[in-house]
């Protein structure tokens, strides 16, 4: 009798037997108990199960008609399962959407207001209406947006005010065109275009890293290689670090070939990421562009990937798999044998050292593209040269947003920190504002009003009086984040008009398409931001860059505190001078003097990034040595501790490798669950992941702990 092996999305099986037949790689369903669960069939000789006897065997109930996975994606399941010690159910659910998704009707009904005001209106549905509009989804959608309940969008069904669409889900995309809009390429774009093109027509693995100066045109350089690999009729993945870059994204891929690629990211209604996932599955969505979650798409023909800000931590996943994208971009590119490009103007080390040891090949662009030149960059002191008390603005930095504001050009305050001020606490009695769940203070957002967590989103409304003495009006902001800065900047210059972007403002790439229509027509005079407006913008009318404080992200004993620095500055340094006027930058800090301002400030990229590597070497840290660590985590305090010291106990004694810990973590509790951690550190010639499984899987703990592996970590807390 035929049997199959199924690989179930349930995290916490393993893969279990059925009687059937269906192909490796199809998607079936099966009976559990007295559940169904949707698994996909796996090659049995690849995933060991237990043996079941032929009489117990269960029959498959379903084999969906969706394309199956293909091979390249199982083998890259498995090595993303294996190396960041992750259960297979937990990756391959990163490769299938909901059910819903796969199997069922092609129409599915939406809904979305057609602007008739209902007879009898309540607050509820004022609030609703206010905010659908524009949108279009299933009902539990629209009501999820407006912040009601189902019965209130359906209310609103009857009353003629929201209407019932008919979408089909398979109405195929428009194909990009290569040969839309060819730019003419300058000598060294065109070489590098041209090594790119022979590496997509060789159809063979070979990674890039595409290091080219901010404005030297990256973009338009890997456009060249998507548009070889148009040509040959295989698709693309690009894949970029934040959803909130997509917009402007989408419409430089239009520019050049004609219509957008398919978009994949957490925004997408359910329809549209049905529609997605089918076309991409079929091979009918040529290119795809998308976050993290887009690299387990089941591409069926895909010819070259490419990520763009190829350095951005927020490429590393922390929660569920902890895994990093760009790490697996370039595995599956070895699976599919394709091509990768990582596109960077601040590589990481670790890719450039992959060059070094002649695995990635490097091509640069080291100048702007049209000439522009790289902005000139001056340190402001703020020991000598302080802002007034109770400022943040350097008086030169004042002056220089005074002159870019009379001569009608565009200005970039940076500082990397949300909210209004980063700590709040009581002139009176000192209490200071913390988290009840997390080990971090309450930061206060006077847009909304509120407090807020920013490791859990806890929020509270900010008192009018002190919690611990009851004073009144006794509550102080210490520190300043954008929306302080933002308030310095209208007390200066009434006349400015400016704009904050954060993820509290720019939460959609609507949002960010919003944003950059402004800057582009001109109607925003200063913006002041957070690390999401480092990068991918091009605004060529911004002239002037501020960075608050340069020394914020160098405290703390983070192993890549520095290479952080460094890129985060260069990148919004960056944004100046992209066009015709050339760029100015100023970066504030208590100590100019510190190695890593002062390579920003001469411009010495290639002395900065042998310093670091040295050190790392010496350190045996990344990449020249491992990491990985191990989170113990429980809501019950004595529970984390006791199976942490257990894991720490149960620790093998290997050569060259050493354990540290357990201790508590730095985000000492977080989300209600105190946490402990250890933290491995190995040479890369012994089998770190061999060993984790080992050890870990020797030890017991309760049920109320948690033990996350975080393999190659990128975040210390
Ligand atoms: P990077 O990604 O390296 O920062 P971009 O690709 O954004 O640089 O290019 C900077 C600007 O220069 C963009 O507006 C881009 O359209 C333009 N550009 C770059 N190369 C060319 C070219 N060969 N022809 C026309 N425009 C170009
Ligand atoms: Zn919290």
């Amino acid at each position: 009798m035929p049997r199959v092996r199924v690989l179930l999305l349930n995290a916490a099986l393993g893969p279990l037997d059925y009687r059937g037949d269906a192909e490796p790689g199809s998607v079936v369903v099966v009976p559990l108990g007295p559940r169904q669960e949707m698994g996909v069939a796996w090659e049995a000789e690849r995933l060991p199960a237990n043996e079941i006897d032929e009489a117990r065997l269960r029959p498959l109930l379903q084999v969906l008609d969706s394309p199956p996975l293909p091979a390249p994606l199982r083998r890259l399941i498995e090595w993303t399962s294996d190396y960041y010690l992750a259960p297979l159910g937990a990756v391959l659910r990163m490769a299938l959407p909901s059910t819903s998704a796969l199997g069922g009707a092609r129409i599915v009904t939406e809904y979305r207001p057609t602007g008739l005001v209902p007879d009898r209106m309540t607050p509820q549905r004022e609030q609703a209406l206010e905010r659908i509009v524009g949108r279009q989804g299933l009902v539990g959608e629209l009501a999820a947006a407006a912040g009601v309940s189902d019965a209130v969008v359906r209310g609103l069904v009857k009353t003629g005010a929201i209407e019932a669409v008919e979408v089909s889900t398979d109405h195929p995309y428009p194909r990009p065109d290569p040969d839309f809009h060819v730019p003419v390429l300058e000598a060294a774009q065109a070489e590098a275009a041209e090594a790119l093109r022979a590496s997509v027509r060789e159809r063979a693995f070979q990674p890039f890293l595409l290091d080219g100066v901010t404005g030297s045109g990256k973009t338009e350089v890997y456009f060249e290689a998507i548009a070889e690999a148009l040509r040959q009729g295989r698709q693309t993945l690009v894949l970029l670090p934040e959803i909130a870059l997509t917009e402007p994204f989408l419409q430089r891929f239009t520019g050049r070939f004609g219509c957008e690629p398919v978009a994949w990211h957490s925004g997408l209604r359910q329809s549209q990421r049905r529609r997605a996932w089918r076309a991409i599955a079929e091979g009918e969505a040529r290119v795809v562009v998308g976050a993290r979650s887009a690299l387990f798409l089941p591409y069926p023909n895909l010819g070259l990937i490419a990520v763009d800000e190829a350095h951005e931590t927020s490429f590393k996943q922390e929660d569920g798999v902890h895994y990093h994208a760009r790490d697996v971009a370039v595995m599956r590119a070895k699976l599919e044998e394709v091509p990768v490009i990582l596109a960077s103007a601040t590589p990481a080390i670790e890719s450039r050292h992959q060059v070094t040891l002649g695995v990635y090949k490097e091509l640069k662009l080291p100048e702007r593209f049209g000439g522009a030149e790289m902005p000139a960059i001056e340190p402001l002191n703020l020991v000598s040269d302080p802002p007034p008390r109770g400022r943040w603005l350097a008086p030169r930095l004042v002056e220089e947003l005074q002159g870019n504001l009379e001569a009608g050009e565009q200005s970039l305050l940076f500082l990397n920190r949300r909210g209004y001020a980063p700590l709040t606490l009581c002139r009176h009695c000192g209490h200071r504002f913390q988290c009840p769940n997390c080990t971090a203070w309450m930061v206060e957002h006077r847009f909304t009003a509120r407090l807020a967590c920013h490791h859990c989103g806890h929020v509270m409304p900010v008192p009018r009086m002190c919690p611990e003495c009851h004073e009144e009006e006794s509550l102080v902001a210490c520190g300043p984040g954008v929306e302080r800065i933002a308030d310095e900047v209208a007390a200066l210059f009434p006349e400015a008009r400016t704009a904050v972007v954060t993820s509290d403002t720019i939460w959609s790439p609507a949002k960010a398409a919003e944003f950059v229509a402004r800057m582009e027509s001109g109607e925003v005079d200063i913006v002041i931001g957070t690390q999401l407006v480092t990068k991918g913008y091009h605004f060529p009318n911004l002239t002037l860059v501020g960075v608050i404080d340069a020394d914020l992200g160098l405290s703390g004993g983070d192993l890549r505190a520095a290479e952080r620095t460094f890129q985060q500055i260069r990148q919004v340094s960056g944004r100046a001078g992209r066009g015709e006027k050339p760029g100015r930058v100023f970066i504030q800090s208590h100590d100019p003097d510190a190695p890593v301002i002062d390579a920003l400030v001469r411009g010495d990229v290639e002395g900065f990034y042998e310093a670091e590597t040295d050190a790392r070497r010496e350190a045996a840290m990344p990449p020249f040595g491992r990491l990985a660590a191990i989170i113990v985590s429980s809501e019950k305090e004595a529970d984390a501790k006791e199976a942490a010291a257990r894991i720490g106990r149960a620790a093998p004694s290997v050569d060259n490798m050493i354990v540290l810990g357990p201790a508590p973590a730095a985000l000492a509790m977080l989300r209600g669950r105190h946490r402990l951690r250890l933290l491995v550190h190995a040479s890369r010639s012994i089998p770190l992941q061999d060993i984790l499984r080992d050890w870990l899987g020797g030890v017991e703990w309760p049920k109320s702990v948690r033990v996350a592996v975080d393999v190659d970590p990128y975040s210390f807390l």
